[in-house]
Order: structure tokens, then C-alpha cells, then sequence
């Protein structure tokens, strides 16, 4: 009898124990797909507090709450789920090198970044360019690192715009939760660092290119992406909470509407998904980012509506989730870009190895986005930048929180080809572009 109540009492322990789990995950939250009613624009849905995607060529996705779909189909909104948030990985601890089934953690990538620069001193340079928000606040944080991959010879990876090699930047997990992007970046430098002397193709890249990745352009993000690592938190900012209130988890400024092009204040208030910070390049991390391709890119290119020089030499990509889609400048109009045929024949080049359309401006969604990295490169210095949306709209691999196994399966074949392709075309991005195989 005396044992059996010690079970009993176990058992009890064990039911309490997950039950406060299960209160501290987070909320349960899936896709919708929504047409929105006459007269209301998905920009008006983010400046209501919803945490809406672009959906270009698709409809607009929502992540809500069963109480948030509710709201908005008493607003007209006709919603259909598209799919659950959360993939099913093992449980894992928080604070390792990676989460959710593989995905790589802030200190996973820099645990990467050394082992490459130390494993590969004739071929990578590692380097802090800047702060996170909460290592400038003395609140732990992050250096913002970044690589520069090339068979180094003298003038090489200097961190200034008179080198000789063309530049190819990769730029990912800006915004923390869009997890797969950060993988890219991780298998890139592995493809690179491990091919050279080996594959043809990818030695003569080394040869002839700077290739620069940042892989984690906003650590703080990621850290608490990774803080539940069955359940990633679904964090888009950083952590800057300086304006005040907010609940901790709508807090932080949307670095990829924070750079100096075209920065406006309209895009939304402090808890919403886009607010775009007190005032432009207000945050360490776009300082950070801004500062390096300040550094390593000439300016070729004249006032916003003045076409780049035809000899300008570079190509960035900005990898986002979710949607299958490229999206070339400019993303904060719809008026065009004055190089617009020359950046949409290039992201159609590269988009044909992922099945990836292009469009420019809001592709049609009422979704502009002032103040993005890719329009401040290619709208100050002239060199042709993208985002990537990365990953379907609905069905297998979609959303911001895929299962790891999609990577392998279908993000790195896609990409792969394409960055080589993109890193080929730097040479003379506006010129005769290279021939592709596939
Ligand atoms: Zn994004």
C-alpha cells in the first residue's frame, strides 16, 4: 500500500511537471493563406499587429492563433490553413550547437567560422565587423562575424573596394526565424572551403572571386530562436527593446527595414513584425552591415533614379523564407529601378536552377519594403542585390520553421547551383552574363 501511493505521488509530479512545459511553449499558432476584403491591404494587417508574409505570386500568408483567425474573419478575411508551424523533432536541451533537429545554433556557426579560418589559413579571413544589440549594451550578444573565402594573395579579403577579385556576398538569417537560411550559409562555406584543388568549377571561383558570407546577421535573434529548441521561438527582429511598450516577445527592430535607403517611419510601430527603429541605421547590426559593404563596394552608381556604372562588378544575395521567389530592386516602390531589366534578367539566370520567379517592387501584394539591405546596396553603390525567399508557400519544407531533413532534400540542391552561379556572374553582373549548363 506504502508503495503503492509513492507511485501514485510520481506519477502526480510527472503530470505537473508537464503541464508547466506545456505552459511555457509557445502559442499554438499555424499558416493561413487569406484573401483580404475589399479595401484592406496586408500593409494595414502588419500595422494591426498581424504577423503577416509576402506570399508574392501566391496569396498572403498569416501565422495566427485560433483567437487571432477569429478576429480577422469578423473583418472579412477568408482564411484556409495551410499548414502547422511545428515540425515534430526530438526533444533536445537548450545551449548546444544546434536545435530543432540539426538547424545550427548562433555558437554553432561561430564554432564553424573559427574551425574553417583556422583549418584554411590560405583561403579564409574571419572577421568582427560590429556588435550585436545586447553586446553593445554589455548584456552578453554577439560579434557580428563575417567571412571572406578566396585563394588568398596579396590585397585579397582587405575589407576595402580596391581589391582586384570581383565580390560575391551572401547574407543570411537577418530576420532570426527564417532558420533554413543560415543552413545555405553553413553548407556554402563547407562547399568552398573543401572543393578547392578538388572541383574544377569551384577552385576556379577561389581563384578569381571574394566571397564573403555572414552567415548570422542578427545572433541575438537566433539565440532566442534556439531557446526552445523542439519549439523555435519565432523571433524576426532583434532585441533593441529601448522604445518600450511591448511585451518582451513583439520587442526589437526589423533590421531588414532599418538601412538608410529609403528608411520610413510608417512601416509600422515598436511591437509590430516591421517596425523599422527610432530612426534609420539606428541598430549595432545594420551599422555592422552596412559598414562592410560600405567597405568593400565602390560607389558606381549616381541618385536613386540613375543607373548603375555598366562596368560595376559585384552581386549580393539576401536570403529570406518563405515563398520560392526571388525579388530584385527596387522592394521599397513600385516604380522602377533604372536597371530593372538587366537585375530581372539576372535573378531570372539564377532563378531557373530553383524554379524561382523574380518580381520587383510589392509583385502586386500591397508589401513594400523600405529600408531593406538589398535596396541600399543596389540603391547607393550600384551592385546588384536580391532576397531570396526560400522554401514553398504551403505543403512539405514550407514556413519559417521547416524540418531539417528539407535542407538536404530540397533547399541546398536548389541553391547550391544558384550562388555558384550568382558568384560566376560578379564579374560583370551587367554585362554579357555567363552561359549556364543546366
Ligand atoms: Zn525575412
Amino acid at each position: 500500500m506504502r508503495r503503492l501511493v509513492v507511485s501514485l505521488c510520481s506519477f502526480a509530479l510527472v503530470l505537473v511537471s508537464l503541464t508547466s512545459l506545456s505552459e511555457a511553449a509557445p502559442p499554438d499558432v499555424s499558416y493561413y493563406s487569406m484573401k483580404l476584403p475589399a479595401g484592406m491591404t496586408v500593409a494595414d494587417l502588419i500595422r494591426d499587429g498581424y504577423d503577416v508574409g509576402h506570399g508574392h505570386g501566391s496569396r498572403p500568408t498569416v501565422i495566427a492563433t485560433p483567437s487571432e483567425v477569429g478576429r480577422l474573419r469578423a473583418r472579412g478575411v477568408v482564411l484556409g490553413k495551410t499548414g502547422d508551424v511545428y515540425q515534430p523533432v526530438p526533444r533536445s536541451e537548450p545551449g548546444g550547437s544546434t536545435y530543432y533537429g540539426g538547424y545550427h545554433t548562433t555558437a554553432g556557426h561561430e564554432q564553424h567560422n573559427a574551425e574553417v579560418a583556422s583549418a584554411h589559413p590560405d583561403l579564409v579571413k574571419l572577421y568582427d565587423v560590429g556588435d550585436s544589440w545586447k553586446k553593445v549594451k554589455g548584456q552578453g550578444g554577439h560579434d557580428i562575424q563575417a567571412l571572406c573565402i578566396t585563394k588568398l594573395a596579396s590585397g585579397d579579403c582587405a575589407l576595402t573596394s580596391t581589391g582586384k577579385k570581383p565580390k560575391f556576398v551572401l547574407h543570411t538569417q537577418i530576420h532570426a526565424r527564417e532558420i533554413a537560411t543560415g543552413e545555405i550559409a553553413y553548407r556554402w562555406v563547407d562547399l568552398l572551403v573543401s572543393s578547392y584543388g578538388v572541383d574544377p568549377e569551384i577552385t576556379a571561383l577561389l581563384d578569381t572571386r571574394e566571397l564573403w558570407v555572414v552567415p548570422i546577421a542578427n545572433p541575438d535573434g537566433v539565440d532566442v530562436v534556439a531557446s526552445n529548441p523542439s519549439r523555435p521561438v519565432l523571433q524576426r527582429k532583434n532585441l533593441d527593446n529601448s522604445a518600450g511598450g511591448c511585451p518582451a516577445a513583439d520587442a526589437g527592430v526589423d533590421l531588414n527595414r532599418n538601412s538608410s535607403f529609403q528608411w520610413d517611419v510608417q512601416q509600422g510601430g515598436p511591437c509590430d513584425e516591421t517596425y523599422p527603429g527610432a530612426k534609420a541605421v539606428s541598430e549595432p547590426e545594420t551599422v555592422a552591415i552596412q559598414g562592410l559593404l560600405d567597405a568593400i563596394f565602390p560607389d558606381t552608381k549616381g541618385d536613386v533614379g540613375e543607373p548603375a556604372a555598366a562596368d560595376t562588378t559585384g552581386v549580393m544575395l539576401s536570403l529570406h523564407s518563405f515563398g520560392n521567389d526571388i525579388l530584385a530592386p527596387y522592394g521599397y516602390t513600385n516604380t522602377d529601378a533604372p536597371d530593372k531589366a538587366k537585375l530581372v534578367a539576372l535573378g531570372k539566370k539564377m532563378g531557373q536552377f530553383a524554379g524561382y520567379p523574380v518580381s520587383t517592387g510589392d509583385g502586386g501584394v500591397g508589401y513594400f519594403a523600405p529600408g531593406a539591405t538589398d535596396d541600399w546596396l543596389y540603391g547607393t553603390r550600384g551592385v546588384p542585390a536580391y532576397t531570396f525567399e526560400i522554401g514553398p508557400p504551403s505543403g512539405a519544407c514550407a514556413g519559417f520553421l521547416p524540418a531539417y531533413s528539407c535542407v538536404s532534400s530540397t533547399f541546398w540542391p536548389a541553391l547550391k547551383p544558384a550562388l555558384v552561379y550568382a558568384a560566376r556572374a560578379a564579374a560583370a553582373p551587367y554585362g554579357k552574363l555567363p552561359v549556364t549548363s543546366g
